[in-house]
């Protein structure tokens, strides 16, 4: 076997996989470590919206990188089949953000003030459109843009086409340490075997904290955890993704309905509790006029991974090593994937960089920023 690579990279999420893509399409030789199976983490946890306009408010570099990364998914779509043969079922219905209280009409309203491609849909026209939904609304921000793809099938179709460009990719191979050697590379020690890279990419998620502990960086990740259901009912038809006080209602393309998700701050269990189902429930209820008779089919719960301000770390070790981080990726590590990959790529192949987004997410940046629930 091989253990000699260009790049290493540490975790085999979603993340992970799509820096591996890139890598490998390139003719770099990659290496990708996972300590469990393919997507195990956070990815396959997550509900799989595309929410650049529904998650982020203020317009700058980050929410510039995550419109880049959500357009990305239109190429990907195409071309991710064509080397894996995984339909990563990207669907393009848009969302409703809905007001069922005249203050939410209100705040929603002013957003369209100041985003073109926002839209208010009037009550009449959100039943007519999702004839299931309550009665009780009021009317609904129409987010065209923010669609839904499969996280676990994105994942799965990065990981078979950075294997298809020849990356190699071993499950239940944990990396224990970092090491640098004496001609400038490192040795990731793995229970069984030693990798030699000369790049190294972190990539693995909320555990990410273990590595910059290791390596004397500054910096901390917490979990979060999501809790989520999923559901399905034959009274029950929706063509886009509802949104209402922090909960979601995915429709998934397979005839499920996804729904998502409780923030439990600093909780590594990752077993769904019954009260966090039940809030789920209480939030979803009032919403579908028909939700008493759809059949519970499973639930589960995910760690996202939070930095101190909420945006990820996509960069280079503080002290020039050949060490890269991508992590942190918090709500949105789906949407943010495909732009990732790409500023890695370009940060190990030395191509030239958007500096602002350098900047955004460099691990020595300020952390002023008051994180968003
Ligand atoms: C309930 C929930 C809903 C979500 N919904 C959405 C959504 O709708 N849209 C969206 O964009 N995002 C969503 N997210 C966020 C998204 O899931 C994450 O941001 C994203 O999956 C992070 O990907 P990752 O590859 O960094 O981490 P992970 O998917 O956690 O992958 C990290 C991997 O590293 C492995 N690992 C850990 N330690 C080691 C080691 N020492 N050696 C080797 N491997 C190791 C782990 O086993 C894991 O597989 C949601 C998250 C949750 C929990």
């Amino acid at each position: 076997m091989n253990k000699h690579f260009d790049v290493g990279i540490i975790g085999g999420g979603v993340i992970g996989q799509s820096i591996a893509y890139q890598l490998a399409k390139e003719g770099v030789s990659v290496v990708v470590l996972e300590s469990q199976k393919i997507g195990s983490g956070a990815t396959n946890a997550a509900a799989g919206m595309l929410g650049a306009n529904s998650e982020l408010e203020a317009n700058d570099a980050f929410f510039q990188f995550a419109k880049e990364s959500q357009r990305l998914y239109h190429t990907l779509s195409n071309e991710l089949f064509e080397y894996s043969q995984i339909n990563i079922q990207l669907v393009d219905n848009g969302m409703y953000k809905l007001a069922i209280k005249d203050d939410e009409v209100e705040a929603l309203q002013q957003l369209v003030k100041h985003h073109s491609s926002l839209q208010w849909h009037s009550r009449e026209v959100v039943l007519e459109n999702e004839p299931t939904l309550s009665m009780g609304i009021k009317g609904a921000l129409y987010i065209p843009e923010d669609g839904h793809v499969s996280p676990t099938h994105v994942c799965a179709a990065f990981s078979k086409s950075a294997n298809y460009f020849g990356a190699s990719i071993f499950e239940n191979t944990p990396v224990h340490t970092i090491e640098k050697t004496a001609a400038n590379e490192y040795t990731l020690s793995t229970p069984h075997t030693e990798f030699t890279c000369k790049h190294v990419v972190i990539a693995n998620g909320v555990w990410s904290g273990y590595f910059f502990k290791q390596l004397g960086i500054n910096g901390s990740l917490k979990p979060v955890k999501g809790e989520c259901l999923a559901f399905q009912s034959s009274d029950i038809h929706l063509e886009k993704t509802i949104f209402y006080d922090h909960c979601y209602i995915v429709p998934k393309g397979d005839g499920r309905f996804v729904v998502g998700a409780s923030m439990v701050e600093n909780d590594w269990n990752t077993l769904p509790t019954i009260g966090g189902i039940h809030s789920l429930l209480e939030k979803v209820t009032p919403i579908l006029a028909n939700m008493e008779s759809a059949t519970l089919l499973h639930t589960w719960a995910g760690l996202r991974p939070q930095t101190d301000d909420g945006k990820p770390y996509i960069g280079q070790h503080p002290d020039g090593e050949s060490i890269y981080f991508a992590t942190g990726h918090y709500r949105n590590g789906i949407l943010l994937a495909p732009q990732t990959g790409i500023m890695i790529r370009d940060l190990i192949l030395g191509r030239e960089q958007n500096e602002e987004y350098v900047e955004a997410f460099s691990l020595k940046r300020k952390l002023a920023q008051k994180v968003r629930g």
